[in-house]
């Protein structure tokens, strides 16, 4: 019989984490309607995309539970980027608006970029706009900062699981501006020593197995094997990848009941961007779903009350 201990891996749990955040933000709410006002979020959502559509709904669901005040407006995919900047700019204006939410990816003719440039940075609660962004990367206090929901939702995750992040080594895979940019920059803020990987990066392996921290930003099904991860590494796995096939869902999930019956079921599953099986060497993981998807949202909200704070603080 062999005497070595096997130490299960921490689940770190995003629902009960964003319960948390979201039970705090009610007494936040109720001070608020004190001081005489309601946050409020204003949600654009251009044409039909069905999985922007889903997480509009539950945006706009969340704010009725926390008693946010929520409108959307839902112009046709046909929309003009002048037509937007329209009504963005009538956002903008309008006082019992604190938070403007512009749904993405928008339709190709459109302007992207003019279009989050327009919304005025204190109303900009998904942190897209270049001086939020800019904010964030020169280190400014949290209070002056309406950072992404993801990453914040990343960092709030360690800092109420007790993982350390001061002098540790964390690798992002991923650069993009929604995702893996920001949560380097902040994860530099709390001290880490940070490398960034991207499609373009050499022996990525090499570098990720250095890694106490390990955050997966890339949007492929299960591309970070068990090779990949030191052992007892912290594993944030941010992807959401739906698997369709068969012997794919095999590969990753033979012998659970669990989600072969769901899968059974909708003829679909959810998938990160880490392989389950190297969960197993962790010392702590993000489960998808539950992990870092739960707190987007509740961070979504965070940055709304936090909006209607500042603007009236004069912050
Ligand atoms: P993106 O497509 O903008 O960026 C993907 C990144 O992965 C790129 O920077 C690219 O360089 C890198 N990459 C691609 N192939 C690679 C390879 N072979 N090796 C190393 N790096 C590689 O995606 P994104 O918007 O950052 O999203 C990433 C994933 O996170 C997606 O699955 C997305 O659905 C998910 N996501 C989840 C949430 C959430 O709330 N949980 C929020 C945003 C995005």
């Amino acid at each position: 019989m062999s005497n070595v201990a096997v130490v299960e891996p921490r689940v770190l749990d995003g629902v009960a984490i964003a319960a948390e955040i979201k039970s705090e933000l009610v007494s936040k709410l109720a001070e608020a309607k004190e001081r005489g006002y309601t946050p409020g979020l204003a949600v654009v959502l251009v044409g039909e995309n069905p999985a922007s559509q889903l997480y509009v709904k539950s945006k706009v669901k969340t704010c009725a539970e926390l008693g946010i005040y929520s409108e959307m407006h839902t112009p046709a995919a046909s929309v003009t980027t002048e037509e937007l900047l329209a009504l963005v700019e009538s956002l903008n204006e309008r006082d019992e608006i604190d938070g403007i939410l512009i749904q993405l990816p928008l339709p190709e003719h459109v302007d992207t970029e003019r279009l989050l440039e327009a919304v005025v940075p204190e109303k900009d609660v998904d942190g897209f706009h270049p001086i939020n962004a800019g904010r964030l990367l020169s280190g400014a206090p949290a209070e002056k900062v309406l950072a992404p929901c993801t990453p914040a939702g990343i960092m709030e995750m360690l800092r109420r699981s007790d993982i350390p992040v001061s002098g540790q080594r964390a690798v992002v895979i991923g650069r993009s501006n929604i995702v893996g940019k920001p949560i380097a920059a902040m994860l530099i803020n709390a001290s880490a020593t940070v490398t960034v990987c991207h499609s373009r990066t050499r022996d990525l392996a090499e570098i990720t197995r250095e890694a106490d921290i390990l955050v997966a930003a890339i949007g492929r099904a299960g591309f970070v094997t068990a090779d990949m991860v030191r052992p007892g590494a912290t594993l944030v796995d941010v992807g959401i990848n739906r698997v369709t096939d068969a012997a794919e869902f095999e590969r990753f999930f033979a012998g659970d009941a669990k989600r072969m019956e769901g899968f059974a079921k909708r003829g679909s599953t959810v998938v990160g961007d880490i392989d389950p099986a190297a969960f197993r060497v962790a010392g702590a993981y993000t489960p998808v779903p539950g992990g870092v998807g739960a707190l987007t949202i509740a961070m979504l909200m965070s940055n709304t009350v936090k909006a209607a704070a500042a603007r009236r603080s004069g912050n």
